[in-house]
């Protein structure tokens, strides 16, 4: 009885919250979702994770309406809760989907300025619905590059940073300096390193004292309305180096390529795709594939390109070794495409990559593109731990008959994000293999100690797995005391 009550004065508080919210973004940025079962609103998302119960999808077009959104929240208290976007292009993981049900989608795409870049100091200040696209395009023919995802260049660079995602360059998060955050209880807050108006100030993004800007990535602690981003000093030249290997030389040729990475001969990430990957993505190639990229001046990387061609020859583990713009194929193998092209910076080529992975262009891939899940995790850089893996994968394959794609992304000399990608048809039985296979990737990686570093909207229960006990009870209360109406929904990683 006590509860039937409840949810009827939560009705009603959310309907008020609802006339509030209209009145504030209009008619045309909120959209009601009346019915789960109403066909017009059926969502789909590229994995076929089951939709989840979203209220209401409200898309603000200023960024003092989201303070007063959070502010309309607090002051009519239901059991539903925000859950923000910023492209909702997370795709393989979740897509535009919340983790839990009773949610509103905060979606930010329409905040989307660049509210400041300075190639001299080399920052830009943007918007949550700034696309990769837009932020190289803003900085051709500069000194300054971003650091690119092989993702659409239509997806969010602050959605895919709060993410923790990789580039070609480095992982996202090392890009980031600073954030403007809106606190659950509507206060706009900066943290980390943001530009002095008058003053020419060094990045500096930790400040003093505890750094308060990881708090918020990966977070339910706030919505992000902005952030600060490094750009990279634009290399003078740069060349990409093609080495294929056969599986039986795996771990001697990892471990190779992991003495280069230690000793610096290489710039960026280095890139390892198997042979299914390559096709998924666009691709050609029966063995191995290995891209690596050396950039600086041009004597250090025609000194180096030496070095690497002589040392991958004297190990006798290499079939193919060649540079980018040897070969009258390169420009239908869209892998070799986009990698060279985002090590620079430009994510021109990226569509293509996207087209053949899910078939679709960037606005379809949800509505009708698929299926792809997916399982990302970090692993020692070492041939051992990439063998390991590869049992695992083989081992999930005779149970499942799905064959994943796999490619290593080496993000130092120690640590490989381990990317898995499924590839499936969005057929029913195939699709309920595909899930057993990922549900089988999480289970047995986590057995062996080689944990996702991101999680999707199915597997959240798997982030209290990784803390230690006390780091998650020390999170549990500074999400009480920052967020003591749960105002923000609990996400995948929280
Ligand atoms: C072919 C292909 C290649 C890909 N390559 C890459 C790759 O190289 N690297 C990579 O990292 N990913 C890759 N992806 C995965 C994915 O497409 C990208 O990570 C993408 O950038 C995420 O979507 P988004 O930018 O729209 O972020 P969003 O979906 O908007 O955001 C991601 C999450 O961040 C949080 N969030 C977003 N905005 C806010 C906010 N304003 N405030 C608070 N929280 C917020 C939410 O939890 C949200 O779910 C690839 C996908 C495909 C299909």
């Amino acid at each position: 009885m006590t509860k039937k009550i409840k949810n009827f004065s939560d009705a009603i508080s959310f309907k008020k919250l609802l006339i509030e919210i209209e009145d504030l973004v209009g008619k045309d940025n909120l959209n009601l979702i009346e019915k789960e079962d109403d066909d017009s609103y059926q969502r789909r998302n590229v994995s076929l994770f089951k939709c989840r119960d979203i209220k209401a999808i409200i898309t603000p077009r200023f960024i003092k309406d989201v303070q007063e959104i959070i502010r309309i929240f607090n002051q009519n208290s239901t059991n539903i809760s925000l859950h923000a976007i910023s492209t909702g292009r997370n795709w393989g993981l979740g897509s535009a989907e919340p983790a839990t049900d009773n949610v509103v989608t905060l979606d930010l795409r329409k905040l989307s300025s660049i509210r400041n870049i300075n190639c001299e100091e080399g920052w830009a200040i943007i918007e949550p619905g700034v696309t990769q696209l837009k932020l190289s395009q803003s900085l051709d023919g500069s000194k300054r590059i971003f650091n690119i995802t092989a993702s659409s260049g239509h997806t969010s660079v602050l959605g895919n940073i709060l993410e923790r995602g990789v580039g070609l360059r480095r992982q996202r998060i090392e890009d980031l300096v600073g954030l403007e955050v809106i606190t659950p209880e509507g206060e706009l807050i900066r943290v980390g390193w943001w530009p002095h108006p008058s003053k020419n100030t060094a990045i500096n993004f930790l400040g003093h004292g505890p750094s308060l800007l990881h708090l918020f990535t990966q977070s339910n602690l706030g919505i992000v309305t902005a952030a600060v981003v490094k750009l990279l000093p634009r290399p003078e030249e740069q060349k990409v180096l093609r080495l294929r290997f056969r599986r039986d030389v795996l771990n001697q040729s990892i471990d190779l390529l992991r003495r280069w990475y230690a000793q610096e001969l290489i710039s960026g990430v280095l890139k390892i795709y198997d042979s299914v990957s390559t096709e998924s993505y666009g691709g050609s190639s029966d063995e191995h594939l290995v891209l690596l990229c050396i950039s600086g001046t041009s004597a250090k990387v025609n000194a180096l390109t030496n070095v690497i061609r002589s040392e991958a020859e004297e190990s006798g583990f290499f079939s193919s070794i060649s540079q980018s713009g040897q070969s009258s194929e390169d420009s239908s193998d869209f892998v070799l495409q986009v990698v060279e092209h985002a090590y620079a910076g430009d994510p021109s080529w990226n569509e293509h990559m996207l087209r053949a992975a899910t078939g679709k262009d960037a606005d379809q891939v949800d509505t009708e593109g698929g299926g792809w899940i997916f399982f990302l995790a970090f692993i020692p850089f070492n041939g051992k731990a990439v063998e390991d893996a590869l049992s695992i994968i083989e081992n999930i394959y005779h149970k499942t008959k799905i064959r994943v794609g796999i490619t290593v992304n080496a993000l130092s000399s120690d640590v490989i994000d381990l990317v898995i990608s499924i590839k499936f048809s969005p057929q029913p039985e195939e699709t309920s293999r595909a899930h057993k296979t990922l549900d089988l990737l999480y289970e047995l990686f986590s057995e062996i100690g080689f944990y996702p570093y991101r999680l999707d909207v199915d597997h959240s229960h798997y982030s209290n797995k990784f803390f230690s006990n006390s780091e998650y009870e020390m999170n549990k209360k500074i999400k009480a005391f920052l967020d003591p109406k749960s105002i923000i929904s609990p996400g995948r990683y929280a």
